[in-house]
């Protein structure tokens, strides 16, 4: 029996997204070939990268504003790189908002290629909340935030209105709920919360910010390489991509981003509501930072950890322990979980409530 899957990523994709990318392994497009199999040039496969890159924007309202969609491998991890040594100049300068281990291991990168300031950061607190109230150099050459927190369990409500470019690490939500997006000139997300499988890396660039920084940007790492290459500048990924490409028009058929984010919130109400009406939980998250993606929580008595831990592996739950720097639970309930699952994980806290 399937399990409702909590995992934080790789992830849950829809039933529908599991059967179609299943079927193109065993035969793509009735071509009596595997998408496995066949070239990354042939017809098929550059309709499918074509698709992804045009439906990617169109979700994200960025279609005709001057934006490239690329589906690139090495993970969101190699972003923290390409950001950097394409938009920041020899002797130049970076701001960054410390929010979570991946907003600091992206700092860690940009340091190699310049001063990195750090505008704010909540790391003494735990990083259990976004930081507010600070002030952007507007002599950096970006400004670079992750929009969502997956350790923590934090996203950011608000984006500061700047004149530089902004880049944001989107990899925990992106198309998950209606943003301006035009704000970003940057957005990057790697694929394995929202989009597909581990493998892909979709960036999406406002095309003016490239090509002012001076510096020779080996091929590879070159955004704007890979925009005039149409995302083949070498052997894409081409499984991760395809996947992507179902779970985005799974997503327009159902509305879009829009219908989507209505869904997340009722699905975050419902188990926000537990974690705080349950006198035996609580929330990890600052209240106006929680995450509609992932949710931490803790319960209040230790004791009843065994208990708990076994009520919901019991009801086919999957994926809910909590990273090691947070501890306690963390449901990831990214786009393609069904409300009907977080139901399952609220009654399991209701039947701890009257088990104890
Ligand atoms: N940024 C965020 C917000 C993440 O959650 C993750 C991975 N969980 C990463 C970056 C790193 O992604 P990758 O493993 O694809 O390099």
């Amino acid at each position: 029996m399937k399990k409702h899957n909590y995992s934080a990523g790789p992830s849950i994709l829809t039933p529908e997204v599991f059967e179609k990318s299943a079927q193109a392994i065993l035969d793509f497009n009735n071509s009596g070939l595997s998408i496995l199999e066949i070239s990354h040039r042939s017809k098929d496969f550059v309709a499918v990268m074509e698709e992804a890159r045009a439906l990617a924007l169109d979700l994200l309202g960025l279609t005709g504003k001057g934006y490239q969609a690329l589906f690139l491998a090495g993970g969101a991890s190699l972003e923290f790189i390409m950001a950097p040594y394409n938009l920041m100049k020899e002797g130049g300068k970076a701001a960054y908002l410390d929010s979570g281990t991946w907003a600091s291991a992206a700092i860690k990168e940009a340091k190699a290629f310049g001063e990195t300031v750090i505008v704010a950061s909540s790391k003494e607190q735990n990083y259990n909340h976004i930081p507010k109230g600070y002030t952007v150099p507007e002599d950096a050459d970006y400004f670079h935030c992750t929009s969502n927190n997956t350790i923590f369990g934090t996203q950011m409500k608000e984006f500061p209105k700047l004149n530089i470019p902004v880049v944001c690490d989107m990899s925990s939500d992106i198309f998950s709920r209606v943003l301006d997006f035009t704000q970003f000139d940057i957005i990057y997300a790697g694929a394995q919360k929202n989009m597909g499988p581990a493998g892909t890396t979709l960036v999406v660039i406002k095309e003016e910010v490239l090509g002012k920084n001076g510096r020779v940007i080996p091929s590879m790492l070159d955004y704007a390489k890979h925009i005039k290459a149409e995302s083949m500048y070498n052997t894409p990924p081409v499984f991760p991509v395809y996947t992507s490409l179902l779970t985005l028009q799974w997503l327009k058929n159902l509305g879009g981003v829009a219908a989507i984010e209505k869904i997340n919130n009722e699905k975050a109400a419902l188990l926000y509501n537990e974690i705080d009406r349950n006198p035996l939980f609580r929330g990890t998250a600052a209240v106006e930072d929680r995450s509609n993606m992932n949710v931490t929580f803790l319960l209040n008595d230790e004791a009843h950890k065994d208990t708990f831990d076994a009520m919901w592996k019991a009801a086919n739950i999957s994926g809910l322990p909590g990273h090691r720097s947070v501890g306690g639970y963390r449901a990831s309930i990214y786009n393609a979980m069904p409300i009907e699952s977080v139901q399952v994980l609220v009654d399991v806290m209701k039947a701890l409530e009257a088990a104890v």
